[in-house]
């Protein structure tokens, strides 16, 4: 078994049992991409088994902070295992799950979805890519089902050296998979949605918003980075009569106004507008329209601290704008998936938009991914997804 030794002071992080370990942490060692070592103090301590990525700048992984645990087939089954059952445990509306939550999961650079009869997986790290075949294997035997496409097509790969990869891995057939979430249905094509072909982690916001629209009344709702419309199924679930989803995607938007159809919506309440949001904001605004809600679900502008700034301004930007359109008393649902912003900072950013917009409003909700995107105590960097329900003043 290879070692890596850590320079002195530097097994701080992994004795809190954060699992990563950076390059500019380590004193000495290599391994193989993927290669199981065992990461050592300077003292010559044990601090955990990893897996080594020679050319990310997160170099090792932890596996796990157990010595006398290996990191075998019986290690995955484990990890696997647990995953699932608490997936049992959890409130989930929906035949889509992630089942595999990276990190959160004991797992680092794995998510796995689960979209009906079909698993997608992203293997994201050289670690993960050694194990494939086996965990792929486990996966099907834990779930009991026939079919796992890959979708390990993310940018991140690069950073671990990697090529993208996508396809079947195990089984074959028609990659349109319809699931039900809450009590709709919704469409997508594992081999060509965005991630692994759906937002799994808006699932509760969406049933929130669609309670919301309800309790409030909300007529005309405008959905901004809509992608396949789950929130306009909820704003119309929610009873809202003249939805708009706008999305610079047109596959996407397709899929929305399916959507609409597929849940028995009359089509004449829903427009799909393909343009840019921002510019989309800024002309509603010159032609004097407002919304009684809206959605601002943007990609994320961040994703890592480094571009906080510059995300910052976009972000204030589309919430400044946002919170011009709405009529007084109107919902803003607002988001950011970005890593990189925290919750405290999104929030100055919005108050920021609010000032700029002499805009003021409740704060009725701070919300965040669904439990299936399980955040822990110690990897503080799993809490990406931040929202701020926001009623008008
Ligand atoms: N709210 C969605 C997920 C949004 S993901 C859901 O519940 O499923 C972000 C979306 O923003 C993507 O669909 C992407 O196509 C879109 N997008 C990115 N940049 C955009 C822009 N400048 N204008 C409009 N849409 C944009």
């Amino acid at each position: 078994m290879k070692v890596i030794r850590l320079r002195a002071g530097k097994d701080r992080s992994l004795l809190r049992r954060h699992p990563w370990v950076f390059q500019g942490s380590i004193e000495k060692g290599k391994a193989d991409p993927g290669e199981t070592v065992r990461v050592e103090s300077a003292e010559g301590r044990f601090l955990c088994w990893a897996s080594f990525s020679p050319s990310s700048m997160i170099r090792v992984r932890a596996w796990s902070f157990d010595e006398a645990e290996r990191v075998d087939e019986a290690f995955f089954h484990g990890r696997i295992a647990a995953a699932l059952a608490l997936r049992q445990r959890l409130p989930i509306a929906s035949n889509a799950q992630r089942l595999i939550h990276g990190e959160a999961d004991g797992l680092p650079g794995l998510i796995v979805d689960r979209y009906d009869d079909t698993l997608v997986a992203q293997f994201l790290s050289a670690g993960t890519e050694r194990w494939k075949s086996l965990i792929a294997d486990q996966l099907l035997a834990a779930t009991g089902l026939t079919r796992l496409y890959e979708r390990s097509d993310s940018g991140v790969r690069q950073l671990e050296g990697l090529e993208p990869a996508t396809g079947w891995l195990r089984g074959d057939g028609n990659t349109a998979v319809t699931i039900a979430e809450h009590e709709w249905k919704l469409s997508l094509d594992v081999a060509e949605g965005h991630k692994t072909g759906y937002y799994l982690d808006q699932r509760d916001n969406r049933k929130k918003f669609a309670e919301l629209v309800r309790h409030y009344g909300c007529q005309s709702v405008l959905n901004c980075y809509s992608y396949t419309g789950g929130f306009s199924v909820a704003a119309l679930a929610g009873g809202a009569q003249q939805v708009i989803s706008v999305d610079s995607s047109a596959p996407a938007l397709a899929r929305a106004t399916a959507h609409v159809a597929l849940n028995g919506f009359d089509a004449e309440r829903h427009q799909a507008l393909d343009a840019d949001v921002n510019q989309t904001l800024r002309d509603m605004l010159k032609e004097g329209r407002s919304f009684d809600a809206i959605v601002l679900d943007p990609p994320k502008f961040a994703p890592t601290a480094a571009h906080a700034e510059r995300a910052a301004r976009a972000y204030k930007d589309i919430n400044r704008l946002g919170l011009k359109l709405l009529k007084p008393g109107g919902l803003l649902f607002t988001f950011s998936c970005s890593g990189g912003v925290g919750p405290e900072l999104f929030h100055k950013i919005v108050a920021g938009a609010g000032l700029d917009a002499q805009v003021d409003g409740f704060i009725l909700d701070r919300v965040g991914a669904s439990p299936d995107h399980p955040q822990t105590i110690c990897f503080p960097e799993g809490e990406y997804l931040k929202g701020l329900l926001i009623l008008k003043r």
